[in-house]
This record gives C-alpha cells, structure tokens and sequence, in this order.
C-alpha cells in the first residue's frame, strides 16, 4: 500500500490545484507560503488558485455530473468508495494530524482527535448507503404508480474555514458524494494542505475523475467565483458571519441551494446545585480548547449569583496555569492562534470589553518574551461585570476569551442565554433533571448540552438557529442538504381523460 509520507505531502502541496482527476498549475503562476502560527516557520509552499482556476474547476464538476459516471452509479458503490477513503485515511493517520497540526498549530494530538472525527465522519455516511431509496406512495389508483426519490442537487461549491480544516470539509465531502454530487472544493488560503492531501486520497479511494476538485486561493477570487457561478448548484459555506451574507447575496443571482455554518456566542449557564468540580473543569474546556478558536466556544459564562464569587476565583485561578506552545511542545495544553492579525483582532476586543466596563481577571496581553513571542500566541482571558450589550458578549471574537454575566432566576438564565443575534450551542449545568429539560428546551440554539460540553457525534445534526446559519450539517439532515426530492409519478395502463374532448364540435362536423 502506498502510505502518504511527508515526501508526497510536499510534492501534492506544491501542485495546488486539482481539476478534472489531476493537479495542474495556477493560471496566474503564484505560490503562497503557509506558515506555521506556533512560530512562523514556513510549512509549505501551496499553489494558489485564481477566479480563472475557480471558474475551470466548476467546469470540471459539471461535466463529471452531467456525463453521470459518479450520479450514475449505485448510491451502495458510491458508499463503498466513502467506507474505503476512512480506510486510507486511517492508513495516513499520522501524515493528516502532522500537516493539520502544522498548518493550525494546534497541537499534534487534537490534530489526530481531529482526523479520527473525519474517519467517523466518512464512515457514517458510508453505512448511511442504501438505507433510503425515498418512498412510495398510495395513489389509490392501481394503474398509477407514484414515487418519492432523490436525486442528486448538481455541482456542490464547498467553501471552509481554517480553525478545524479537513474536519469541516469532511461534514460536506461526505454527504455530497454519498448522494451523487460532484464538488468544488475551497480550503481557507491560510490552511489547505489536508484539503490538498484528501484528493490524493479520494482518487485512490475510486472517486472518479472531475467529482472532486480543488481550487486553494483567497475568498474575494476564487470563493467569490464559486458563490456566483452558474454551473454551481449548491454553495455549502462554514465560516464568518459576514462572509455568510455575502456568499447569501451572491448566490441570490442564480438561486443557489445555500448552507450557511456561520459563528456563535455560545452560553455556558452554571446554576448553583451543579456539580461543582465538573462545571468548573468543563466551563475551561468549553472557552479554551483549540484557544477559543471553535465555533461553539463556551465563551459566555452565565452563572448563579450565589456561586458567581467562588466559581469565577477558581475559575481564573486555573486559567493562569494553561500552558500555551506549538503542535510538538508535550507541556502545551492550547496552541497558537491562526495568525498575528486575528490574535490583534481578539486583543482589540478584549480591550473595548475593559473600556466598556468589564473587569479583567486574567490574561489580556500579548506574550512578547521567550519562545511564545514568535507565533501568534495569546493568554486564556477572563473578563467578569459583563452584559449582552458589550461587544465582547455581543460579537464573535473567536479567541481565548470568557465573559461572566450573572443572574439569579432560571427565566433570567434563559432569558441571557437567548439574547444574542447567534444560536449555535450551548449547555446547562445543574443536578436538577427537570429544570435542566426545561432549561434544553427553551435555548433558542442548535445544541444544547447537558452537565457537558462539546461532544458531539456525526449521526446527530449540528448547526445554528438566528444568524449562526441555515441549513444542517451531520446526521441525515446533512445528506438531505445535497438531496433534490424528486415525484414521478407512472400510469401504467394511459388513456384519454375527455377534460377537454373529444370536442362535441367535432362529433357534430
Ligand atoms: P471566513 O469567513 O473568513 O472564511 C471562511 C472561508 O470563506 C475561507 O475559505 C475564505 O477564503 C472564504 N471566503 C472569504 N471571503 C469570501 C467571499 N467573499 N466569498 C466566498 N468565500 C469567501 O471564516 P474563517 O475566519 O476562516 O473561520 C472562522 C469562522 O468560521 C468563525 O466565525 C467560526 O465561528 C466559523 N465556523 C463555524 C462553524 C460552524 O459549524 N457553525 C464551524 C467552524 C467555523
């Protein structure tokens, strides 16, 4: 078997561009470096896609799916393709993490927590093959058969984001060629290397040339060609919210099918029976993994007033101590961020948040000193006094930073947990069963998680209520996304209905 190493890894990265089942040049012959966040060392040297690149990728994708070799075939065979690019992906395991982890800077472990999700993710919608041929209906008419079916949307423009790489492709590669689709895929221009990588894999997997193809280069070009195309059916986008309405604007021109995964500002409500040790534990999980830079972050704290003192203490407390490094420091708990200008972004926030009136309780600053001054670093921050009328609780910083807002009632609990434009996630701690149902049913977001935070399991839907998007991604809903719904209906034994005739006109003539 042919194991992907870091030779190949370089050699795939270089050609950048992947039309019609091959790599082939950028139309403009540029390159862009990828640097590693952690400390700034060069990864790679990425072809970089231009709109002309986008443009002859869509091409490629329509006529793969108008020549219908991967439409055509059985959806059981098109699963077995899936189930065999989760063998070879867990065959390169280790060359998918290091380059994840060296694109992200995260570190090496979460980079392979993260590939072991993508298996799942190819798998499961592997197995979903064959389990659901539509329906058919009782016309009451035997000699008419009538048939609910699905059919494959068309050419899927696949457009993500950098904080989990391939994992957010693989919510969109899988149910798209489950159901017969031929894509386009865009990787965020400051991590493609995986995305890169997954079409090696994808054609070694069978996937037939032109079904999958990638175009790597900035959002204005290439990810603004692939929104507006015509010969794009579908856009499925994970990424900002401003980002979102405009691939929303310009897919209004065609009529696009649209999914959006856009951001939160996820609560964390801790009332004050709930499981001290455990809330506290996972309240630092839910804002400080991958430092923050996850779409259902826990980054607002509501918690009980009568705890609100020795909970935030020990809260702060704990996370002075998380040690931040690269992807290969053993000592590093959390990784860099993606680069300087979004740590300075995260910074800014925090700033407006202390002139707005919000305390600061721990970090807040830009490591200047030792090996951390050399990537993108920045503190776990914990900013206490806040309210949903301050930008750092209103606006999506996407970085290690904790707002506490306090409250006493459950109502007022739900009420603050609901006052945000987003509605992607968020949990309810609490030893009293029937209040943490009512709590879960009341959130106006698309995961609500119980005395826990952020499991989440690709059979189970994920996305957002309000403006954290439209659409699902995962479960079946995600395969329904790259599904048209298709009646045909069939009599089998035809004759004249006389609605309109014969004309009595004509008899008489
Ligand atoms: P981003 O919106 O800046 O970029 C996402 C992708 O869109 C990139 O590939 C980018 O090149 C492309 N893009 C940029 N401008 C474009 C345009 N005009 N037209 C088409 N494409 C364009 O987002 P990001 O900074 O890469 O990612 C962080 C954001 O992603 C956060 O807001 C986060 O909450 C969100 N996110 C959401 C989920 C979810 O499941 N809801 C998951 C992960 C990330």
């Amino acid at each position: 078997m042919n194991v992907l190493n870091l030779t190949d890894i370089r050699t795939s990265l270089v050609r950048g561009l992947f039309l019609n089942g091959d790599w082939s040049a950028s139309s403009a012959g540029v390159t862009r470096v990828i640097h590693c966040p952690a400390d700034g060392t060069r990864v790679a040297d990425v072809t970089e896609g231009t709109a002309a690149d986008a443009r002859a990728a869509v091409a490629s994708a329509r006529q793969a799916f108008d020549d219908g070799t991967w439409p055509g075939l059985p959806e059981i065979e098109r699963g077995q393709v899936l189930l065999r690019v989760a063998d070879l992906l867990g065959r390169d395991k280790a060359a998918y993490a290091r380059a994840e982890a060296l694109d992200t800077g995260k570190r090496y472990i979460e980079a392979e927590y993260d590939i072991q999700d993508v298996i799942s993710c190819f798998r499961y919608y592997g197995g979903l093959a064959g389990t659901d041929s539509g329906r058919v209906i009782d016309t009451g008419q035997p000699d008419a058969i009538s048939k609910v079916v699905h059919a494959p949307v068309g050419v899927c423009a696949l457009i993500t984001p950098w904080n989990y790489p391939l994992l957010q492709a693989s919510w969109k590669v899988a149910p798209a060629l489950l159901a017969g689709n031929t894509f386009v895929l865009k990787p965020s221009e400051l991590t493609p290397s995986t995305s890169i990588l997954l079409m090696e894999t994808l054609r070694e997997a069978g996937v037939p040339a032109g079904a999958a193809n990638l175009v790597t280069g900035p959002g204005p070009d290439v990810g603004a060609v692939l929104s507006s195309d015509p010969g794009v059916d579908l856009v499925s986008f994970t990424g900002g919210l401003a980002t979102g309405k405009l691939i929303m604007a310009a897919a209004a021109a065609t009529v696009k099918r649209v999914a959006l995964e856009l951001g939160g500002k996820n609560p964390n409500i801790v009332f004050a029976d709930a499981d001290r040790e455990s809330a506290i534990d996972n309240a630092l999980t839910a804002i400080f993994l991958h430092s923050g830079q996850v779409c259902s972050a826990g980054a607002r704290l509501i918690v009980q007033d009568s705890i609100h003192d020795d909970f935030v203490a020990e809260l702060a407390r704990r996370a002075k101590d998380i040690r931040l490094g690269g992807p290969f420091d053993d000592d590093a708990e959390t990784g860099p961020l993606i680069s300087s200008g979004h740590r300075d972004k995260v910074h800014a926030y925090v700033q407006t948040g202390v002139t707005e009136g919000a305390r600061l309780l721990c970090g807040g600053f830009i490591p200047d000193a030792g090996s951390l001054a050399a990537g993108s670093f920045y503190p776990p921050t914990i900013l206490d006094g806040c309210h949903a009328g301050m930008r750092v609780v209103a606006e999506e910083s996407f970085g290690p930073v904790l707002t506490v807002e306090t409250f006493s009632t459950e109502q007022e609990a739900v009420r603050l947990a609901n006052d945000t434009s987003y509605g992607l996630a968020g949990a309810v701690w609490t030893e009293n069963a029937s209040r943490a149902q009512r709590v879960a049913r009341d959130l106006r977001h698309g995961t609500v998680w119980i005395n826990d935070y952020h499991p989440y399991v690709p059979q189970a839907e994920w996305g957002g209520f309000g403006q954290s998007g439209n659409g699902r991604e995962l479960g079946l809903a995600g395969l329904a996304e790259y599904r048209e719904t298709k009646h045909i209906w069939q009599n089998i034994n035809p004759g004249p209905s006389h609605w309109f005739g014969p004309s009595t006109a004509g008899a008489q003539q």
